[in-house]
């Protein structure tokens, strides 16, 4: 009976589980560790800091939906990993001490990595979390004039979001925006081409921004933020009066070996989804060092493929199935202007780009249907 143990319990640790629990069933002990007991649905985020729905509605609960599956649950943080003797340190409410694998599936998300820019931990509104959508979320209801940015810092890999979150304020402000009280800005720190992953929507996107009145910089870099204004690398000062930001992401450093990470601490793997140089070893989701934005479509995918090369690697066989990293998300502008996304950021191919309400309401569709699933 092998021990598998997943280290994460978002999109890319839930998605492994519920594969090897469905391809193994009682012929392998499965564990996840995560700090957390609930689940929750990061792409609905701009949506709660918006009031279209409440945090219920987004999440649920972990422990519960894994003990369907069989799976273990173990609410703790992993704070090492020793691949040597295969086993994990965890660190929780549910058990301190090691535990011990046969295979490993890394799928902790992301870290944010606010001490890169000065003075975003003090000022920054964010919407990386639940109460941190909602902190936003209430300054934007009491949001009476003035000038709102959302924007990327360099390394934020999540460029969706601050578009949503500009059409959502250019929706809710629509009349004081056009009688000039109000001003939308939304800046990337590099080109919209680059924050997409090398996609060229530079000229659609631009045109949703200009018809929802909605000012785009390019090229800035953020490095600071003081109590009114934006500063840059390349010397912009920028005023606001409201903002969201995404900071830059970082890995964590989990796993005793060096060499396996890139400068951010991202963990390089292949295309099977296997952690370079190590063995009985995956990683999956926003943790692993693919270039260009992170998803959670992504983070499914990767998930699907590591659970079948750890089917495969019990059963005899060698790990065959490979992940192809592309885009392929909405951009919802909650109108006509709702932008439908595909590109392979490997090859350069696979460019299709769509427009129309119908995408929209595809994206609400979608999430519906997988909060559904997994609830
Ligand atoms: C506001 C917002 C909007 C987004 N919109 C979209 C969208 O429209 N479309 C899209 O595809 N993607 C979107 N994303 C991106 C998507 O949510 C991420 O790519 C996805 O969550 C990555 O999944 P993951 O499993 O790698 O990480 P996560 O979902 O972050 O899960 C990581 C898990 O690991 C746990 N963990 C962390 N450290 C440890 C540790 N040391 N030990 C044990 N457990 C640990 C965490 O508690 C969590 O359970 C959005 C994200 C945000 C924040």
């Amino acid at each position: 009976m092998k021990n598998i143990l997943i280290v994460g319990g978002g999109f890319g640790g839930l998605v492994t589980a519920e594969n090897l629990a469905d391809s193994l069933g009682k012929d392998a002990h499965i564990t996840v560790v995560a700090p957390n007991e609930t689940f929750t649905f990061y792409p609905s985020l701009v949506e709660l800091a918006f009031g279209a729905c409440e945090p219920e509605d987004i999440s649920f609960d972990l422990r519960s939906k894994l003990k369907e599956m069989d799976v273990r649950f173990v609410r703790g943080k992993v704070t090492s990993i020793n691949t040597r003797r295969r086993s994990a340190e965890v660190a929780g409410a549910d058990f301190r001490g090691e535990i011990a694998y046969d295979y490993l599936v890394a799928a902790p998300g992301r870290r944010l990595a606010t001490e890169k820019i000065t003075g975003f931990f003090k000022y920054a509104h964010h919407l990386l979390g639940t109460s941190a959508a909602l902190k936003f979320g209430e300054a934007v209801d009491n949001f009476k004039q003035g000038t709102i940015v959302v924007g990327l810092c360099p390394g934020g890999r999540l460029p969706v979001p601050v578009c949503e979150t500009a059409f959502a304020l250019s929706r809710k402000f629509d009349s004081k925006i056009r009688e000039g009280k109000i001003v939308v800005k939304v800046i990337f720190p590099e080109s919209l081409q680059e924050a997409f992953g090398g996609a060229d929507l530079y000229k659609e996107l631009e045109a949703a921004f200009r018809s929802h009145n909605i000012q785009v910089l390019y090229g800035v870099p953020i490095n600071e933020i003081t109590e009114h204004e934006i500063l840059s690398g390349k010397k912009h000062r920028i005023h606001y009066d409201l903002q969201m930001l995404v900071p830059p992401f970082g890995g964590q450093r989990l796993i005793d070996q060096s060499g396996i990470t890139d400068e951010d601490d991202f963990i390089r793997v292949d295309a099977n989804m296997r952690v370079q140089g190590l063995e009985n070893t995956y990683a999956v989701g926003d943790i692993v060092a693919f270039t260009g934005p992170k998803f959670a479509h992504m983070a499914v995918r990767q998930a699907t493929v590591a659970a079948e090369n750890i089917v495969s690697e019990i059963n005899g066989n060698e790990p065959a199935a490979e992940y192809y990293h592309e885009i392929n998300t909405i951009i919802d502008s909650g109108d006509a202007d709702t932008i439908h996304l595909r590109y392979g950021i490997w090859d350069d191919t696979n460019f299709s780009l769509r427009r129309g309400t119908l995408w929209s309401w595809a994206k609400s569709v979608h999430a519906k249907f997988w909060k559904a699933k997994h609830n």
